[in-house]
């Protein structure tokens, strides 16, 4: 099992070792709730994934859309969709304990709603820590 939780530690979950599929999502909904440039999902059948700790707060953030999320630290950790979705749950795997852990993600999604650097940021200068 993979297991994970919020910044703070109040909500901690575990998930099973293997998603259905893992993506990573530019839309303008999961950036605005992550404050993220980006979030990567994991779907699984909701029963393979379980709360272990604390209560996630649920917020309609669409139509059908709810993100769940410590309302203590703010974290987002998980979205459902009864219309769209049904029977699946969503984990933001940047959350896992480990997140090489899980299979690396096989798709991005959204990329109509990418934010235009960003596909370029692979690109960019990179440092081990910061830079001197
Ligand atoms: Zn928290
Ligand atoms: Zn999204």
């Amino acid at each position: 099992m993979l297991t994970g939780g919020c910044h703070c530690g109040a909500i901690r979950y575990v998930a099973a070792d293997t998603p259905d599929r893992h993506s990573v999502c530019h839309c303008t909904d999961c950036r605005r709730s992550a404050g993220a440039p980006m979030v990567t999902w994991a779907v699984y059948a909701a029963s393979d994934v379980r709360v272990t700790k604390g209560q996630p707060k649920v917020r309609a953030s669409s139509e059908h859309g709810r993100r769940h999320f410590c309302p203590d630290c703010g974290t987002g950790l998980f979205y459902t969709n009864e219309a769209f979705l049904p029977g699946l749950i969503d984990v933001q795997t940047a959350t896992l304990d480990e997140p090489d852990q899980v299979m690396a993600p096989s798709a991005q999604v959204q990329v109509a709603e990418r934010i235009g650097w960003m596909s370029e940021a692979h690109t960019l200068q990179a440092f081990d820590r910061y830079p001197g």
